[in-house]
């Protein structure tokens, strides 16, 4: 997989000097076009656009593309960007990104991007160039490793966007958002590798060097050391395995140590079986269970980027890494196991085993790093697609700053969350027969997403903490504009957003 170049340049009259010029228009634009374009195409063309729209029934809804030859091999390339009132960043993202796609398949080596000079509401132009080359770069994303065909596609090279301002501020926002995307696709190709090869031991190593190159701390608990220390429940889970299971920990320390770290807990089951509770082949989705490491991928990708935007924040990324197998050393259905905060657990169900790592995973951040707030990012419920299918992750909290916080970053950059209520019923529901707490309700088919985040809740030693339950965004059955079939990298632009957007931090 290769993405394009993006780089600006000044919007000019007359730009055709690419093979193709990508002219983005809403449907109110094809009977008078925009200013700012009609500047860029000339006179002729403007009047082409118009002849070819109407001819073609073309409506300019999001996304719809319609190209049709310039001069010699050059294309005028129509994008919409849907109604002007309704118009969005989120819909130049998704223009963008099928703009590309289209480059691609018309094997169209360079193209100039050329928008209207109104800019989508609140948003401004910097914002706008953001947000199309995450269109562009996000939506080149294709996982193709293991395709001999790949070697022989076509690829774009360049993509101009054309700027009123040649500004630091878009020269820098445009810097940003190629790392962001780059590391996102980077964590997309960790989600849809094969699960053997992304073991815990791949995940470590994969740590070790991202803190080598980052100048980030780099500590892990490996296997035996994680029951030494009482982390018996991340311990029990991924005891099975020839890979031992392991809390990787991860810091990135931005601004004065004075300030209380955010921590980041990340769910990186590798491949997850169900255990003993083996998951259904028919019908199931066992054959998707290499992406139950997702949280961990984004984990680490948010951290790689605190370093390369150089946040001002201090920052613990934990993996709770395991993988969920079944030899005869695999914890049982019925056993009760004691938690690293000394709370007694009692495995209903071995497949629900998303909450049982976390759960160690955050109180012992809790207890060794006193972060000012905890975020864990899980595939974590089947319960959570059955709410909001692929388009919307599940966000438990029991802080509303926090989860205000999120929400705001949730908007901005369209990985949507939705908060669920977390009240007392739920709270009962995680309690056990025999002993403190059970990692299922009493009927694990009702409100399992929001039981499972009620029972992490109990592990947060008081922190504001959220949960963000990414089991339906993570993965894709088929692209959706720039988001590609397979893992999403859901929640990395998310997370950098929030952390970017942080109110000023008082010391501890
Ligand atoms: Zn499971």
């Amino acid at each position: 997989m290769k993405t394009p170049r993006v780089e600006l340049r000044r919007r000019t009259t007359g730009i055709h000097d690419r093979d193709a010029t990508v002219v983005f228009v809403h449907p109110e634009d094809l009977k008078k076009l925009d200013p700012g374009l009609a500047r860029v195409v000339g006179a002729e063309l403007t009047e082409r656009i118009a002849t070819f729209a109407a001819a073609r029934a073309y409506k300019a809804g999001v996304g719809e593309a319609m190209y049709f030859p310039t001069h010699d091999s050059h294309l005028t390339i129509l994008v919409g960007l849907g109604a002007s009132k309704s118009y969005s960043l989120e819909f130049v993202r998704r223009a963008s990104a099928n703009a590309l796609r289209l480059l691609e398949r018309m094997r169209v080596a360079s193209a100039v991007f050329v928008w209207p000079t109104r800019l989508p509401k609140r948003a401004s132009q910097v914002e706008l160039v953001s947000a199309a080359s995450e269109g562009v770069l996000l939506g080149a994303y294709e996982f193709d490793k293991y395709q001999s065909s790949a070697k022989n596609k076509f690829s774009t090279g360049l993509v101009e966007f054309a700027v009123d301002k040649l500004s630091a501020t878009t020269k820098k926002a445009l810097q940003e958002s190629m790392l962001i995307c780059a590391a996102v696709n980077e964590a997309r190709d960790m989600q849809n590798d094969n699960s053997d090869d992304v073991n815990p031991e791949h995940l470590a190593k994969q740590s070790k060097s991202l803190a080598a190159a980052h100048k980030l701390t780099y500590s892990v608990l490996s296997g035996k050391e994680l029951s030494a220390r009482g982390l018996n429940l991340l311990h029990a889970v991924g005891r099975a395995s020839q890979w031992p299971p392991k809390l990787i920990v991860l810091e990135y320390w931005g601004a004065s140590k004075k300030i209380a770290p955010i921590a980041m807990v990340g769910k990186g089951i590798t491949f997850d079986t169900g255990g003993v509770n083996l998951k259904p082949s028919a019908g199931g989705q066992l054959h998707e269970m290499h992406l139950d490491m997702s949280g961990a991928a984004i984990v680490m990708a948010v951290l790689k980027l605190a370093a390369q935007l150089k946040l001002r924040v201090n920052l613990i990324g934990a993996l709770a890494v395991a993988e969920n197998v079944i030899d005869s050393n695999s914890y049982k259905p019925g056993s009760i196991i004691r938690a690293f905060n000394g709370k007694t657990v009692e495995v209903a169900n071995t497949d629900a085993e998303g909450r049982l790592v976390l759960a160690d995973a955050m109180s012992y951040l809790a207890a060794t790093h006193k972060p000012s707030s905890i975020i864990d990012v899980a595939t974590l419920t089947g319960s959570i697609m059955v709410t909001f299918g692929y388009h919307v992750a599940g966000l438990v909290s029991n802080n509303d700053t926090l989860a205000r916080n999120l929400t705001n970053a949730s908007q901005r950059t369209d990985e949507r969350l939705w908060r669920l209520p977390l009240i007392d019923e739920y709270r009962a529901e995680t309690h056990g027969k025999r002993s403190d707490l059970s990692n299922l309700g009493s009927n694990p088919r009702y409100g399992d997403a929001i039981v499972a985040g009620a029972f992490l809740e109990q592990f947060t030693a008081g922190i504001p903490w959220a949960h963000i339950d990414i089991a339906g965004t993570s993965m894709r059955p088929v692209r959706n504009y720039y988001n590609p079939a397979g893992g999403t990298g859901f929640g990395v632009r998310l997370l950098v957003d929030f952390l970017k957007n942080l109110p000023a931090r008082k010391s501890r």
